[in-house]
């Protein structure tokens, strides 16, 4: 059984998009995951389909009603988690990312407007994910990131597992820089170590810079790499010295 993903919008076009085109498309093709659309509208109750209402209390915009939305799951089908792309949810992470790929798929409920109705949630018991402290126009480019982070994790969609290992997050740091060909340009070389062909000097090197930027850019992270790693003290492991904490 492949990893099925099934997204619950109003705008069931925007689906495949980009997850129709390089890595995640061609898993499709493949077969290794499978994506069905679910149009909010097709469970809508009048002729003008209308999937939303003022909201009570008053203020601009419009609520999405919970008993469309509501037969909308139920008809949708599908399996997993069902998650609610908001910004009031929990900050996606790699660690969730992993979870759902690990398991049978995942059922996603696009918002539009102001959002879905409170009781919706409640009721149904669902996960509000968000992408970060911004505000987008609807879930769907929330979906489409969640759906890519989480099918390039199945198996065989990324050639070389080890790839994914060494990644951002991966083992709670930042990623160490990157350097291609041409060796010089614009006057600028690429660190020595890396063209030495020594390589426990060149995997000391990059954890060094994988915590030096970390340490940097992200102190929260850094802050919990610091506690769960033997030895405990707040500079980075290998060369750059950093603050005691
Ligand atoms: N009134 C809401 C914003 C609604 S934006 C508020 O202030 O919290 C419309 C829809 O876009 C939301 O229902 C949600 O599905 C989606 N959305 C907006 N920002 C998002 C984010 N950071 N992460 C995930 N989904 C988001």
């Amino acid at each position: 059984m492949s990893w099925q993903a099934t997204v619950l919008t109003i705008f069931p076009e925007m689906f495949p998009g980009p997850l129709g085109l390089s890595l995640a498309g061609k898993a499709l093709r493949e077969g290794l995951w499978r994506l069905e659309t679910v149009d909010i509208r097709d469970f809508a109750r009048d002729k003008h389909r209308s999937v939303d209402d003022a909201p009570f209390g008053g203020g601009p915009g419009m609520v999405m009603r919970p008993d469309v939305v509501d037969a909308a799951i139920t008809g949708a089908g599908g399996c997993g988690p069902l998650v609610y792309l908001s910004p009031r949810g929990r900050l996606l992470d790699q660690k969730r990312v992993r979870a759902l790929a690990a398991g049978p798929g995942v059922r996603l409920v696009c918002g539009r407007f102001e959002g879905l109705d409170e009781r919706l949630l409640e009721a149904r018991q669902v996960e509000e994910v968000s992408l970060g402290d911004f505000v987008l126009s609807g879930g769907e480019p929330a979906a489409i990131a969640l759906l890519d982070a989480c099918v390039r994790m199945l198996p065989g969609v990324v050639g070389a597992a080890s790839s994914l290992e060494e990644e951002s997050f991966e083992r709670g740091l930042l990623e160490y820089p990157h350097y291609t060909r041409p060796q010089e340009w614009q006057g600028r070389t690429v660190p020595e170590v890396l063209l030495s062909g020594h390589h426990e000097r060149i995997r000391a090197w990059r954890l060094a810079r994988a915590e030096e930027t970390t340490r940097e850019r992200r102190p929260d992270l850094w802050d919990r790499y610091v506690a769960a790693r033997p030895g405990r003290t707040g500079t980075p492991a290998t060369g750059a010295s950093g603050e005691e904490k």
